[in-house]
C-alpha cells in the first residue's frame, strides 16, 4: 500500500503561555491539545513538545523551550513545527529572522492552529510572516492601552476597577471569596474612615504630612497595605531581601513570574512580612488626594512611559461607595496636595516656627533655622558657596520668635481680626468654586467619552479641553488659599493664651506655622544697627501683615 511506504512528518508543538488579562489568553493544556488535533489532522508524528512560561510578552527574557526547539530543529528531529499562533512562536523580527535561517536550509515547515501554515521557504511566505510578526507586536503593545481603556470604562460607570491593594477606608465585598471573583460592593470601616477624618483635618489645618504620618506611625496606626504582599513589597524584598526568602523571590521574578502573583502566593503561604509597612508622605498624600474619600470617582491615566501615576486625575462622576469626607474637602486637599509644580506638601515643612516665612533684608532671600554648636539656635542668611544668600545677616530664633508671636497673638485676638475674617469669608464662596470645578470636570469626561466614541478626533478633543482646564485652575486656586477658620478651629481666644500655644515647643512647629501665617504673610531680618548691643532690637525685625 502506499501509505505505509511514505514516511510520516515528524514534528515538534512548541506552546507558551501568555498572560492576557483581555481574555484571549490560553493556558498551554489548551494549546497543546488544540496542537495534537492538527497534527492529526495533518497525519503528522509528535515527537515533542516545549514549554515556556513567559508572561511577558516581548520582555526579551531568555525562553530555555524555545531554545530548545531550535536545538531539536538543528539536530534533525523533527522536519515540522505546530504552533497555536505564530505570535506564539517568535516575539520580536530577530527572533522571527533566526527562525528563519534555521528552518529555510533545512526545508523545515510550520503549521498553526489559528494563522494556517507559514511559509518560509519563498520570499513572499517570509513577507507574510515578518507582517504577522510585526502586527502581533503592534497588538501586544497596545494590550496595555486596551486594559487602559476597560479601566477609563469602569470610572466612567461608577464602578471601582477592583485592582491592586483594597484602598484605606473601605472593606470589598465580593461575590465569593477566592479569585476570579466579582466585586460587589464596598464598606466604610468606620476605624480607617475616623482616621481618614482626622488626617483631612489637620491637613486642611496647616500642620505637615509629614508631623501627621510619624504621629500615625507612633501610635501604631495600621496602613490598609500593612502586614499584606503587594507587587510593591515583592519588588523591595528581591532588591533588598536576604536569605531563603529573597533567593526564592529573586529566582522567581528571573523566570518571568509576576510580582503580583508571587505576592498573592506568598500571602496565602502566611509568609511574614520581611519589611514592615508604614505610613510615608506620598501614602498618606496618595489617600488625601484620592476623589474616591469624597465619594467621586476619578481616573488617572497612565502613560506607558510613566512608572507612576499622576496624583489627581478628572472626576468621572459620583461613584458607588460611601463618601469619608465632603467633596469641598477634597477639592482643597487636592489643590493643596497634587500640584508638583507649586510644592509637595502644605506648607515648608522644618522644626523652626518661621521656616518659609522670614526673609534676609540685606539680599531678600530666605533665611533657614540652624541650631549652632552650644545649642544656640539662628535664623540665618546662608551665605555658603553655592548658595543664593549674602550671608550677613543672622538673628537668634527665641528673640525673634517671641516678637512675632507675640504681635501674632494680639492681631489674631482683637475683634477687629474677627470682622475682617468674617469679611474675608463671605467674600471667598467655596461652594461656587467647587460647583466650577465639578462642573468643567463634568464636560471633560462628556468630551472624553464623545472622543471614545469617535464622535470627535483626538485633536478636537485636546483642543476643547484647554479652556475648561483652565477654569477648573483657576477655580481650584481660588479655593487653594488656607482654610482660616480651620487653621484656627480651637485654638485659644485670649492673647496670653495664643501666645503660649504658638511657642509651645510640644505642639508641631508645621501646626503653630499654620496659624502664625494666617496674619505674616514674611517678616524681613535686617542686620545689626548697634554694634555691641547684646538685647535684640525689635527693630530689625521687617513683618508685613496680612490684616
Ligand atoms: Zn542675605
Amino acid at each position: 500500500m502506499w501509505g505505509m511506504t511514505a514516511p510520516r512528518i515528524r514534528c515538534v508543538i512548541y506552546v507558551r503561555i501568555s498572560d492576557d488579562r483581555a481574555g484571549a489568553g490560553l493556558g498551554v493544556k489548551r494549546q497543546e491539545a488544540d496542537c495534537r488535533e492538527l497534527a492529526t489532522r495533518l497525519n503528522w508524528d509528535v515527537v515533542d513538545v516545549y514549554i515556556d512560561n513567559d508572561l511577558s510578552a516581548y520582555s526579551g527574557k531568555p525562553r530555555p523551550g524555545y531554545r530548545k526547539l531550535l536545538e531539536a530543529l538543528q539536530a534533525g528531529r523533527a522536519t515540522a513545527v505546530l504552533a497555536w499562533h505564530t505570535d506564539r512562536l517568535h516575539r520580536s523580527p530577530t527572533e522571527l529572522e533566526e527562525y528563519i535561517s534555521v528552518c529555510d536550509p533545512r526545508g523545515i515547515v510550520t503549521q498553526t492552529v489559528k494563522a494556517g501554515p507559514l511559509d518560509l521557504s519563498t520570499p513572499s511566505g517570509r513577507m507574510v510572516a515578518r507582517q504577522l510578526g510585526a502586527v502581533a507586536r503592534f497588538e501586544s503593545e497596545h494590550k496595555a492601552e486596551r486594559i487602559k481603556a476597560k479601566h477609563l470604562e469602569l470610572a466612567k460607570d461608577g464602578k471601582s476597577t477592583g485592582g491592586g491593594f483594597r484602598p484605606y477606608g473601605y472593606r470589598r465585598i465580593y461575590d465569593h471569596p477566592d479569585p476570579p471573583h466579582r466585586l460587589l460592593r464596598e464598606e466604610l470601616i468606620p476605624e480607617e474612615a475616623a482616621i481618614i477624618r482626622e488626617c483631612a483635618r489637620r491637613v486642611l489645618a496647616g500642620e505637615g504630612l509629614l508631623s501627621v504620618c510619624k504621629d500615625l506611625n507612633r501610635r501604631g496606626v495600621p496602613t490598609s497595605s500593612m502586614g499584606i504582599w503587594t507587587a510593591r513589597q515583592v519588588a523591595s524584598a528581591a532588591e533588598v531581601g536576604a536569605g531563603d526568602l529573597g533567593e526564592e523571590i529573586r529566582a522567581r521574578l528571573a523566570a518571568g513570574e509576576p510580582a503580583s502573583a508571587i505576592a498573592r502566593d506568598l500571602k496565602d503561604r502566611g509568609v511574614p512580612l520581611p519589611v514592615p509597612g508604614g505610613w510615608s508622605t506620598p501614602t498618606l498624600a496618595r489617600m488625601l488626594t484620592s476623589a474616591r474619600i469624597a465619594g467621586l470617582r476619578e481616573h488617572r491615566p497612565r502613560s506607558r512611559h510613566q512608572t507612576t501615576r499622576v496624583r489627581t486625575g478628572e472626576i468621572m462622576g459620583v461613584g458607588e461607595w460611601p463618601a469619608i469626607i465632603t467633596p469641598a474637602e477634597s477639592a482643597r486637599l487636592r489643590v493643596m496636595l497634587s500640584d508638583p509644580g507649586r510644592r509637595t506638601s502644605p506648607g515648608p515643612t522644618g522644626k523652626y516656627l518661621l521656616t518659609g516665612l522670614i526673609y534676609c533684608d540685606l539680599c531678600k532671600h530666605r533665611m533657614a533655622g540652624r541650631a549652632k554648636s552650644g545649642g544656640l539656635r539662628h535664623y540665618m542668611c546662608d551665605g555658603q558657596p553655592g548658595r543664593p544668600g549674602c550671608g550677613r545677616v543672622s538673628a537668634r530664633v527665641e528673640y525673634v520668635d517671641e516678637v512675632i508671636v507675640v504681635a501674632a497673638a494680639g492681631i489674631l485676638t482683637t475683634p477687629a481680626f474677627a470682622a475682617a475674617l468674617a469679611e474675608v469669608d463671605a467674600g471667598a464662596d467655596e461652594g461656587e468654586a467647587v460647583a466650577e470645578i465639578t462642573a468643567c470636570e463634568q464636560d471633560l469626561a462628556d468630551l472624553a467619552a464623545d472622543h471614545g466614541a469617535g464622535v470627535i478626533s483626538r485633536a478636537e478633543w485636546m483642543a476643547a479641553r484647554k479652556p475648561l482646564q483652565a477654569r477648573i485652575e483657576a477655580a481650584r486656586s481660588s479655593l487653594g488659599r488656607v482654610d482660616v477658620g480651620r487653621v484656627l478651629e480651637g485654638l485659644p481666644t485670649d492673647s496670653a493664651g495664643m501666645e503660649a500655644f504658638l511657642l509651645d515647643g510640644e505642639v508641631e512647629a508645621s501646626r503653630r506655622r499654620a496659624v502664625v501665617a494666617v496674619v505674616l504673610e514674611r517678616v524681613w531680618v535686617r542686620p545689626v544697627i548697634v554694634r555691641g548691643s547684646k538685647r535684640f532690637d525689635p527693630a530689625r525685625l521687617v513683618p508685613a501683615w496680612r490684616f
